[in-house]
């Protein structure tokens, strides 16, 4: 097969329309587009205001390998084919990071003839909303700092600050800082540290807040650190949750792009996977459904925690009815799944895996049998979408087609990377028919349920673990959430992505394992507690040698090196 153009080479090429045409294609009114320059736009949170229409479909998929399974291209690609096919379809993302951009290469808009454009723009700053998220962030920072520094009336323990700093870019020697030195003017010296953008709590507030009254409460409900006594303080009780909301109030308006076949995308904020839900806003996704006919976004990682989040959290607190569910699986992926190899990001492939070899799809099925199941028991409808690579053969897809034929799921071979949204026109048909069926959502546990219980139920019931075991400091801090009134909260499980357990070495579906709880942590403000069950990173460095050293500008302004 000839090698694709480059993701930028192919984003450069298009023309795109006004982004005036497409919103209106979309069918938002007109006095709710606010364009910011020629290519993109924001929309007003007025434009959320009309029933909901739209039937809404997450993609998700099977456990990642360092391979990337194409989740993202997916969504564009899908929502291409829709559109294609007569459906007024409209893909909802996450804005990518600029830190891992300039980190590890990696196109964050999709791939092939499935992107979102402008490319350089959706990647770097698009507009601003990351800034101000930072600027919030950091803004309540220096709020505790200030209060510290002024006599410390709220009794702020100086062994219990939670609140730490944040900015977009990947630096390892941030993570552990001294702020305060020098003079006695110059603060209070205490050790503190940075985390990137994306693992802001304000970052995945935004994600769930449904409107301006709601973001307000919810910065206000934030906790910087405890008193003495184990009491939490506030970003109210500091006073400044009404200039954060000031702050971010254009950054809670989505971003209107495109796909490369001039249909809506919805852009707007990208919080963490790992400790946090890592989707997108549930205001762009009710802005979407308000207009379009079906909304395609993406949810994080596998099924097991992207799905999981999207189900019990954000759709829970955006009211938010799923219809359907793609689960995104490569012939590659599998073969990996099937155990009989290592793969390290940035090698090349070994030959193997890209021969011919049907058996070794089969292997690793036990992943996918999983991550269907998992979806199923949300009561929302699964469809497989096997993402074609050109080194794939036919034999090997068909052992996936067998799979979805036996379990009863729709399933379809997409090959949107190489041919746009006509490549994924089958894809699109089963997913049509998928959200006709008749959904009955059911999340894995109920609000009121104790917290203990909710990481369980994950646990057991999503998970597949035989059970959960607390580190002592991980049950007091469950205690402590519990009388602080913070028990209806939904929970997050920070475990590793690259398995379905929380042994990343653990391919497949593993069994006869349990759920080690180290740490359990509450984001009040954005509301949910988490439970971190492996090494959670909120900072990540850069390689010996970053894709910093390959992006360029030109004489001309052209960008070169991003992916
Ligand atoms: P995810 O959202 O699951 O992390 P992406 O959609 O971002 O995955 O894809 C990861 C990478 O793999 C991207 O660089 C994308 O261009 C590439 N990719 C995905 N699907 C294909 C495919 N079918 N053929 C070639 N490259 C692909
Ligand atoms: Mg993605």
């Amino acid at each position: 097969p000839t090698p694709l153009p480059s993701d930028l080479e192919i984003a450069s090429a298009a023309t795109l329309r006004p982004v005036a045409e497409v919103a209106s294609d979309l069918g938002v009114a007109p006095e709710h587009v606010e364009p910011y320059g020629r290519d993109v736009a924001k929309i007003d949170l007025a434009a959320a205001a009309n029933e909901p229409r739209g039937k809404y479909v997450v993609v998700s998929a099977i456990t990642p390998t360092p391979l990337g399974e194409g989740k993202t291209t997916t969504v564009v690609g899908l929502t291409q084919a829709l559109r294609r096919l007569g459906s007024n379809a409209v893909a909802t993302l996450r804005q990518p990071s600029m830190g891992p951009t300039f980190g590890i290469k990696g196109g964050a808009a999709g791939g092939g003839y499935s992107q979102v454009v402008p490319m350089e723009r959706l990647n770097l700053h698009l507009t601003g909303d990351f800034h101000a998220i930072t600027a919030a962030h950091n803004l309540l920072a220096a709020a505790v700092d200030n209060h510290l520094h002024f006599g410390n009336e709220l009794d702020l323990d100086l062994r219990n600050i939670t609140w730490r700093r944040v900015m977009d870019v990947n630096d390892r020697s941030l993570r552990n800082i001294v702020v305060g030195m020098g003079a006695r003017a110059d603060g209070l010296v205490r050790e503190t540290g940075f985390d990137i953008t994306a693992a802001s709590e304000v970052m995945v507030l935004m994600t769930l807040a449904t409107s301006y009254q709601d973001l307000r409460a919810r910065l206000g409900r934030i906790v910087v650190g405890y008193t003495g006594e184990g009491k939490p303080v506030s970003a109210e009780d500091l006073g400044v949750a009404g200039a954060m909301a000031v702050i971010l109030r254009d950054a809670l308006k989505p971003n209107l792009l495109q796909t490369l076949e001039g249909g809506p995308a919805l852009v707007h904020c990208g919080p963490f996977g790992n400790i946090a839900t890592g989707t997108s806003s549930v205001v762009a996704d009710q802005i979407a459904l308000s207009h379009a006919d079906l909304v395609v976004t993406e949810a994080g990682f596998g099924a097991d925690m992207g799905a999981e989040r999207f189900f019990n959290v954000k759709c829970r607190v955006g009211g938010l009815e799923p219809d359907a569910a793609v689960i995104v699986t490569t012939v590659r992926a599998l073969k990996v799944h099937s155990g009989r190899y290592d793969i390290k990001a940035g090698r090349p492939l070994p030959e193997s895996l890209l021969a011919e070899n049907p058996d070794e799809v089969r292997a690793g099925l036990d992943n996918l049998r999983a991550h269907i199941e998992i979806v199923r028991a949300f009561g929302v409808s699964p469809v497989v979408a096997i993402n074609a690579f050109p080194q794939d053969h036919d034999s090997e897809h068909e052992v996936i087609r067998e799979l979805a034929a036996e379990m009863g799921v729709r399933c379809a071979v997409t090959r949107h990377v190489a041919e746009g949204g006509a490549g994924a026109e089958d894809l699109a048909r089963e997913v049509l028919a998928a959200a006709e069926e008749p959904a009955a959502f059911i999340p894995t546990y109920a609000l009121e349920d104790s917290l203990t219980d909710k990481i369980e139920a994950i646990a057991t019931q999503v998970y597949g673990a035989d059970g959960v075991d607390y580190a002592p400091a991980a049950a007091r801090a469950l205690a402590t959430y519990e009388n602080a009134g913070f028990g209806e909260l939904p929970v997050v499980i920070a475990k590793t992505h690259l398995s379905i357990s929380s042994d990343p070495s653990l391919m497949g579906a593993p069994t006869g394992w349990r759920l080690p709880v180290r740490e359990v942590r509450a984001n009040v403000g954005a509301g949910y507690v988490y439970a971190i069950a492996g090494d959670m990173r909120t900072m990540p460095g850069l390689s010996r040698h970053p894709n910093a050293e390959r992006i360029e500008l030109s004489a001309d302004g052209t960008i070169t090196g991003l992916s």
